[in-house]
Order: structure tokens, then sequence, then C-alpha cells
């Protein structure tokens, strides 16, 4: 067992190792560029600071037609609402800084071989939503998206490995719009995509060089670079034989932007305020009409993503459906989930519901049985928002095993001259119950449901 147990750990180490080596030097991104969408020279126009932003989010994850991810690391494992919430608490805690918030809208789970190998005909985006895709293969890369449009993929091998939050971010910059930073580099490969000319190293714009805010990136405080340098402490080791397509060396590049591939999460993944002013200028004027059909409301974020229904403590009625179940009515209470990834106060809340939660939290809300008051940090800490509650004058009922009995059984109601029998789990379900007791007795039956409710009858046998 021993032996087992070390060989196991020694090979899981081995490919941890092995891949997060491979990922430290390959992180790569196959975003693709849409006909539809006006290339060049998308610049920011009347730009507000101010707004926010609430776009929805929705996930699908696709197995294999066992089920499985088959990933490398975790190929029996089975995705859900947990990884649902990781991927868009990552999005809110960087995006929110940007006033752009992200709500989610559920998730889906398919078992499809094929389409796990990332093939998607046949499988229709859900409308309205940025939708996020988790597969084995995207085609050659970690992850993937569509230039400006509302379209993710990405690996379950790169969710499982440290490119985690890069990935999910980086793909959602392409969707708001961000080239990455080398775009064009290499002018001549037709592969470096949409943006412009090849991008000058120049920053002085009274240089009639300076093209930073038309070429490669279009993202003035980005340099000009491209996708893998040498660094020294964080620091870009000028190299005179790395140039742009004039020949002047590449200068002052900053490692771990989100929108290149030196990746060095040691040195501050992060993009800058130009890129964010970009990102948001293309959420206030999209290329594509249905961005805009993905916005939600700020209050939209304070309202739990799921409520639902639930049976108090106070049982209203059992009914015996004489199959060994029982119609359990109890007091109408409502549960109330709220999402990760914000730093909320909840006030008026009751019992053990919470009063904070922070993002790694997924807060519920299940006592209270009147309204409370929801309040998000990241949104505006000076204010907090009413989630109605009305369950107090309504029933919950559910059908319920009963589990066991007590029988008490005499002639005469009062008398010491009783006997008691227990019923287990099989008897108190016997149809047989009532035609077994003794005739010219009364009978106290207490037959009792999986969650305490107590159905009571007295009878006289004749
Ligand atoms: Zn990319």
């Amino acid at each position: 067992m021993k032996t087992y147990l070390l060989t196991y750990l020694l090979t899981y180490l081995l490919i941890l190792f092995s891949f997060s080596i491979k990922a430290q030097t390959t992180f790569t991104c196959g975003v693709i560029e849409e006909g539809n969408i006006v290339l060049n020279n998308f610049q920011p126009q009347n730009y507000d600071p101010d707004a926010k932003y609430v776009l929805n989010i929705f996930f699908t994850f696709i197995n294999d037609d066992n089920g499985n991810t088959g990933s490398i690391l975790f190929p029996n494992y089975q995705y859900g609402e947990n990884e649902a919430m990781e991927l868009i608490k990552i999005l809110n805690v960087e995006f929110n800084q940007f006033n752009i918030f992200f709500k989610y809208k559920g998730y889906r789970v398919v078992n499809n071989s094929i389409m796990t190998m990332n093939n998607l005909s046949g499988l229709p985006s859900i409308p309205n939503m940025y939708n996020i895709y988790l597969m084995q293969y995207v085609g050659g890369a970690n992850a993937y998206s569509i230039y400006g449009n509302t379209f993710i993929k990405m690996t379950f091998g790169t969710f499982e490995g440290i490119y985690r939050e890069l990935a999910i971010i980086h793909e959602m910059g392409h969707c708001l719009r961000l080239a990455h930073t080398f775009q064009n580099y290499n002018i001549n490969d037709p592969n470096n995509g949409p943006e412009g000319n090849c991008e000058h190293v120049t920053r002085d714009e009274n240089s009639p060089l300076y093209n930073a805010h038309i070429a490669g990136d279009q993202v003035e405080d980005t340099p000009a670079c491209l996708p893998y340098h040498t660094y020294d402490n964080c620091i870009h080791v000028f190299n005179p034989n790395e140039t742009d397509c004039l020949g002047t060396p590449y200068e002052n590049v900053i490692p771990s932007n989100y929108m290149s591939y030196d990746a060095l999460i040691e040195c501050g993944l992060h993009f800058t305020p130009g890129q964010a002013k970009r990102m948001r200028s293309y959420l206030q004027n999209p290329s594509l009409s249905h961005i805009v059909l993905t916005y939600n409301t700020i209050e939209s974020l304070y309202e739990p993503f799921e409520i639902t229904d639930y049976g108090g403590n106070v049982v209203f009625s059992v009914e015996d459906n004489g199959d060994g179940t029982a119609e359990v009515c109890r007091n109408l209470r409502k549960k109330h989930r709220f999402q990760k990834g914000f730093d909320y106060v909840f006030y008026s809340t009751f019992g053990d519901d919470p009063s904070t939660a922070i993002i790694d939290d997924l807060p519920v809300v299940k006592n209270s049985t009147a309204s409370f008051y929801v309040q998000i940090n990241q949104v505006n800490p000076a204010v907090s928002r009413e989630v109605f509650v009305d369950c107090n004058r309504g029933f919950y009922c559910s059908t319920e095993n009963f589990v066991k009995g007590l029988v008490v059984s005499t002639p005469l109601i009062g008398s010491y001259n009783f006997t008691v029998k227990e019923l287990n789990d099989m008897e108190v379900k016997d149809p047989g119950l009532y035609e077994s007791l003794m005739n010219q007795f009364y009978h106290i039956i207490n037959k009792e449901t999986e969650s305490g409710a107590i159905k009571h009858t007295i009878i006289y046998k004749q």
C-alpha cells in the first residue's frame, strides 16, 4: 500500500512538474478575427470614464461521452458550479477595478467526445451572454477567443494549471477588443492578425515614426515588443538584435502584461491604463450589435443568482400517501445564493445567515423571512440594496419517505395496560400495518418521515 501511494505521489508530482515547466513557456492563445468587425483604427470615442458595465456570463463544460474531462491531471473530475464560480471570481477580481463586472448566469454540462476535441458544431451558444467553454482540446493552444466577440474556449488542463487566471483574463481581454501587445511585430507574418502596421518603438509623439496609437495593439502605454523577451529580475534585458520592423531595438518592455506571452507571474500580471480605456471604450461603442445584449444592470449584481424554496421548521400537515410516503407541508422558506467574487455586507439577515462575505465565499441567506439588504464593496461601499423576501404565508410541500414509527396499543385510553411497538424502516412502510393490529384495541400510531415530520393517528379497531 505504501509503495503504491508513493508511486502514485511521484507520478502525480512528475505530471504536475512537467506540466508546469511546459506551461511556463507555452501559454498560447488562438484569437481569431471575425469578418464583420471593423478591423483597424478602433479608437476611443464618447468615452465615459464613470460608466459601469455588467456583463452576463454563461459556462459550458464539455466532457467526453463517459462524462469525464479526460484532462491529464483530473481525467475523471466533474466540472460544475464550483469551477464556474472560480472563473467568474477571477474575472471580477481583475476587471472590477475598471468598472467592468460579471454577472453569473449559470452553466451546463455536455457529454460529447467529438465536441470536447474542439468541434462545437451543433452546440449553439446561449444568447445574450458571454459564453465560456471548457474542454479537453481547443486546437493547438491553451485558450481561444473571438476578437471583440462573446466567445471563449479554454482547456481543462489550463484551468488546472498555473495559467488558470492568466488564460481567462487574457481571452476576456480579446473579447473586449484588446490585441496582443506584440501584435504585428512581424508584419510579414499573415498570422499576426488584424491590427494596423508594425508598431514602432518610439513613444515620442512628435517623431514622424510615432505610430503607437494606430499600429500594433493600438495602445500607447504598452511598449512595442516581441512575444518573448529576456528579463533580469523582471527588468527587460536590452538586446540590439531584437528590433521593430525599422531596425530600432525594443526598449523598456514590461513583462507580465495580460496580453503578452511573457507571462511571468512573479513580475505582476497586469493591464495598463491604456488597455483599460480601450476595453471600456469598446463596451461603450461595440463593433458587433449583439454585444449590448449581454449587458445587465448594476442592480442585477445585488440579486441572488439562485432562489430556491424549501420547507422551514413548522410542519402544517402530514398526509399519509398509503405507499410508504407522506406529503409533508411546512412553512415556506427561501434560500438565496450569491455568486463568488465580491466582498459583501448583508444587513437585516437572521439566524446564522452571513453578515459579511469575502471573494472566496459563496454566501447563502436562508433564514431571513423578511427583506434583507446587500452591499457589494467592489460596486459601491456606500450603497446597499434590498432583496425582497416574502415567505411568511406560503407552504412548501414535498413527498417524503416514512423511516420509523411507534404504535401504542391499549384496550382503554388512559389505561396502564398498553403495549408499545417500535416500527423499523420496513414496518412503517408496510401497507398491511393496519390489518396486523389487534381488534377491539385503541392504537396510537406515530409514523415519522425522513425530515422528522410525524403523522399522528388514533384509531379504534373493531
Ligand atoms: Zn491571445
